[in-house]
């Protein structure tokens, strides 16, 4: 079985979220199933391109709206990822140092998706499945069964998977005329209130789709930006499934971005090497409970609730705790943070961007990582810390509520709150430092969570099992 999974984002190529995560993993562990599991992504000016060797496999171009554009595929069959990766280069759109955050991103996601499709269609390619992930490429189905040009794809089963409902790529009728020439009596079919909406599209479009938890496929009926009702209708081809973790790149047995590598046996002395260390390296003291968020400064991740968070643990006299973060995103959320920061150094530590390494450092340091979501499609986060034996202490939505269990709980290992305030936080850490007093059931839960096995193979059999249904 031939899969394309086809994404913007891809672990380590680029990576701004879980999304280039899953999808640096999920191929390679279905490779191990026997899958010819494939990546094709954007081409980016990004240091991984530059620094590894491409062949360029095809050319051509094709009519965007008035403009001409011409694509290159390059392809890196002989990486070490794991899996063969394609990437698309169109001067001009697909060829910026950065995933995200330029004007035109319904024009760049449109070249990519229309290269994407004139390129197989051209060459022969003929995956037997299309797995699209999040709305970037959520135009495919529709394209696939619906245009002059690529009606010969239409055999083509498409998955679509949502790794996060919140982004549609909502955009105006007056860009239409930038898709390939489609059947116009199926506009109903791009439309969603007026507008283009590629994620309400895919739903409708696709053979089936599945969401990044199961916990989260529940609530998307519920809260999904203006798309509840379709989520109801079309809930018949929906199919939950929980990431897993990529077991060669975060497993502190071997980890070699973290200083003292442990296991659950040694895990007590290995974590207090790597949390003096760390404190160390970023002016905490190493004797408290160590707290770090890790993640996008997003209303989603509820990341502007940390700034009241922490005016309200400091100024109860509280010090017993130590609280690290690492993130980047909204400006206003980083400057509440910032001055939380000088009020309350050296109990806070932050680090404002994006750093690789130093999250890996901070998932070995930590005592526990706080996940105040608003919503959670599935959250890796917490994946990574119970396998660093870093406990989760996380709001209960979506995947963390399918993945932690509270410490109340028979199995427990983590510690979890349902109201999203400050209040109902702030008693879950000390809830937290309570539990931490007592060493022996601290040591306890520390070893359980390294113990889960939220490891891809059980995952991406699933995704293949779903494939296999799409193509009886
Ligand atoms: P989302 O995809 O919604 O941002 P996930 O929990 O699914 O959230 O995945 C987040 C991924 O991005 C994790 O691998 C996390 O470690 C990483 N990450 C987020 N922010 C940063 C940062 N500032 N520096 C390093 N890694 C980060």
């Amino acid at each position: 079985m031939k899969v394309i999974h086809l994404s913007v984002e891809c672990y380590p190529v680029a990576k701004v979220g879980g999304l280039a995560d899953v999808v640096g993993a999920l191929p390679k562990y279905q490779r191990k199933l026997g899958v010819d599991a494939n990546v094709v992504m954007p081409w980016f000016d990004k240091p991984y391109v530059h620094s590894h060797k491409f062949e360029v496999v095809a050319e051509g171009g094709f009519y965007q709206g008035s403009q001409y554009l011409n694509y290159t595929v390059f392809s890196h069959e002989e990486s070490n990822l794991g899996f063969p990766l394609y990437l698309i280069k169109v001067p001009g759109f697909l060829d910026r140092p950065e995933v995200y955050g330029y004007g035109d991103d319904s024009e760049q996601w449109l070249a990519f998706q229309h290269a994407f499709l004139h390129w197989i269609l051209n060459n022969n390619i003929r995956p037997d499945v299309i797995n699209c992930h999040d709305h970037h490429v959520g135009l495919i189905p529709f394209l696939l069964k619906n245009t002059n040009d690529f009606r010969e794809l239409a055999g083509i089963k498409t998955l679509f998977t949502i790794h996060n409902g919140q982004y549609q790529g909502w955009m105006n009728w007056n860009k239409g005329i930038l898709l390939p020439s489609f059947d116009t009596w199926k506009w109903g079919l791009l439309d969603w209130g007026g507008s283009i909406n590629p994620l309400s599209s895919a739903i409708r479009c696709c053979d089936a789709y599945s969401t990044v938890s199961e916990g989260y496929l529940g609530e998307l009926v519920h809260e999904a930006k203006g798309l509840e009702s379709l989520f109801v209708d079309q809930a018949y081809k929906a199919h939950g499934i929980v990431n897993g973790i990529d077991l060669d790149l975060w497993n502190p047995a071997k980890d070699p971005l973290i200083l003292s590598n442990y296991t659950s046996r040694t895990v007590k002395s290995g974590k207090r090497k790597n949390k003096e260390a760390f404190c160390e390296k970023v002016g905490l003291p190493s004797d408290c409970l160590l707290l770090t968020y890790i993640g996008r400064f997003a209303y989603e991740k509820g990341a502007d609730i940390l700034a009241s968070v922490l005016h309200n643990y400091y100024s109860q006299n509280e010090n017993n705790l130590t609280i690290f973060i690492l993130g980047s995103g909204d400006e206003g959320i980083q400057k509440d943070i910032e001055i939380a920061f000088e009020k309350y150094a050296p109990k806070i530590a932050v680090f404002f961007g994006y750093n690789e390494a130093l999250a890996h450092e901070a998932y070995a340091a930590s005592d526990v990582i706080l996940m105040p979501s608003r919503v959670e499609p599935c959250g890796l986060n917490q994946l990574y810390a119970l396998k660093y034996g870093t406990i989760p202490l996380v709001r209960g939505v979506g995947g963390l509520k399918d993945t932690v269990i509270d410490v109340s709980q028979e199995d427990g290992y983590g510690f979890v709150f349902n109201d999203f305030s400050v209040q109902s936080i702030d008693s879950t850490i000390k809830r937290a430092l309570a539990y931490s007093a007592k060493e022996k059931d601290w040591s306890v839960i520390t070893r359980k969570a390294m113990a889960l096995d939220f490891s891809w193979d059980k995952s991406a059999q699933k995704y293949i099992d779903l494939y296999n249904q799409l193509l009886k």
